[in-house]
């Protein structure tokens, strides 16, 4: 039998006077709201029936039906007698408060957070089948410690690290650099197998006072929300196997003499030049003589091409069909050279709006954004990135947040994304900093792109321009590390 109301044949629904009523229309019914002709108030509207209704049910002399007993809006009942906005505030104040019959102050905001999440149904499915708030479940009701420990030690990972930061973004869980804590964490189960003993407690020495503190003081004087902890893991393991190919010769570290350095060299590692970190920390500290290990020079790689670059950047600004986080993200990294990760740190605050002109705040430059882009930061900035996580906090100063509450989108995640669209981060950042070094003064390109004032000379140079003096001049005067 056809849908009194749309046609369809499809299994009614429910039966109403004008005849059977599929489920589509039913529920659309059921949300049908406007102004009553009768009492002027915003009501559902359900006479005359059908789609022209103007009047509520009171007007029309009608029964009220499918109302919600806690708020009163008429709408379609999640559960007996319960609109699914009432039901998720009953069901998440039943689990924060955890039998006591009152949610506790400290997760008072937890709680206007999942209720606010803007499909309640979302939420709802969240709190049923969503591995996070079953661990809340747990922490709430005194099984699972409210701390970080906890979650670090929860076999459940991705559950645990989804609550941490939701806890943290609501201040239940103090904030901590989760990149060096995962760090030292990962480093610390690796070095319990250093042999021999002597071995280990150097090695475990270097790690801690001279990687991790070079981390934790950089994690301190940066504003970007994520420490990059790969290279000080890297540093590490090429460490422990330096130590365990010593080992095997049965060679101690105070042995350790140059020739035996240079046999190490062309042993076949890789990365075997970049134990000179650590045999520079040694030589310090005594535990080895002073040896040298030259310098490897970093190399440039493929870039896309000019005309490459090109087509790429038209496709971004003007295709509607493709995100709009992906458009902004892929376009200031082909325009202007941006890494993935500084583009992940973006704040809202860093968009600038004066006298029809939007400016990015990069570094200290405050870069002009051209049309069409500069509606596009626009309307990002102003409409926010859709799909974050339930419990979000409701306002966030992130251009992108990530999908993890009061945290931004990762660089891998926005890498794979642009990827799908034909962006490769790495190649089409150096194509930007090529155009640009042949435009700007490395000095500028430096701090724009945040290069090493010589990695910007390098660049500037390749590129034929003639500002690269002034860039090594900064470098001598400030000694930067690079
Ligand atoms: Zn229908
Ligand atoms: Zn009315
Ligand atoms: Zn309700």
């Amino acid at each position: 039998m056809p849908c009194a109301r749309c046609g369809a044949t499809r299994p009614p629904a429910v039966r109403w006077p004008e005849g059977p009523v599929c489920d589509p229309c039913y529920t659309a019914a059921l949300r049908h709201r406007g102004t009553c002709d009768g009492c002027g108030q915003t009501r559902r509207l359900v006479h005359p029936p059908g789609l022209g209704a103007t009047t509520c049910a009171d007007c029309a002399g009608l029964p009220v039906t499918h109302r919600c007993v806690d708020c009163g809006i008429e709408d379609k009942l999640f559960e007996a007698g319960r609109c699914a906005s009432c039901a998720l505030r009953r069901r998440t104040t039943a689990l924060l408060a955890a039998g006591t019959g009152e949610v506790p102050a400290n997760l008072a905001a937890v709680l206007e957070a999942i209720c606010a999440t803007p499909n309640p149904y979302t939420a709802l499915n969240w709190l049923r089948t969503g591995a996070a708030s079953a661990l809340l479940a747990e922490m709430t009701a005194g099984r699972l410690p409210t701390s970080h420990d906890a979650l670090d030690a929860h076999p459940r990972r991705a559950a645990a690290d989804y609550l941490r930061t939701l806890l943290v973004a609501h201040q239940v869980l103090p904030a901590r650099d989760e990149a060096l804590a995962r760090a030292e964490q990962r480093l610390a189960r690796r070095l319990t197998d250093v042999e021999p003993p002597e071995h280990r407690r150097v090695a475990t020495a270097y790690t801690t006072w001279r990687v991790l503190r070079r981390l934790r003081r950089r994690a301190e004087r940066s504003a970007d929300p994520r420490t990059p902890t790969a290279r000080a893991t890297h540093l590490v393991h090429v460490t422990i196997r330096l130590l365990a190919w010593l080992h095997d010769r049965g060679t101690t570290l105070a042995d350790l003499d140059q020739h035996t350095v240079d046999l190490w060299l062309t042993s076949g590692d890789p990365s075997a030049q970049d134990v000179g970190d650590f045999l520079d920390w040694t030589a310090q500290r005594g535990h080895t003589r002073t040896l040298s290990v030259p310098i490897r020079r970093r190399q440039t790689g493929p870039a896309t091409s000019e005309a490459e670059r090109i087509v790429l950047l038209a496709r971004l600004l003007h295709d509607d069909t493709a995100e709009l986080t992906d458009r902004v993200a892929g376009a200031l990294l082909l325009l202007y050279g941006q890494q993935l990760s500084r583009i992940a740190a973006l704040t809202t605050s860093q968009v600038i709006q004066s006298h029809d002109a939007v400016h990015l705040q990069i570094g200290t430059d405050h870069i002009h954004l051209p049309e069409p882009l500069a509606g596009l930061v626009l309307r990002l900035h102003d409409e926010g990135r859709p799909y974050i996580g339930v419990g979000s906090p409701s306002t966030t100063g992130w251009l992108f947040p990530g999908l993890l509450p009061g945290r931004p989108i990762t660089p891998s995640q926005f890498g794979q994304r642009l990827r799908k669209l034909g962006v490769y981060a790495i190649a089409g950042r150096r194509a930007a900093i090529i155009q640009l070094a042949a435009e700007l003064p490395a000095t500028v390109l430096a701090d724009m792109i945040s290069l090493h004032p010589t990695t910007a000379a390098h660049w500037t140079a390749q590129a034929g321009g003639t500002w690269h003096r002034y860039a090594a001049e900064l470098a001598r005067d400030r000694n930067h590390q690079p």
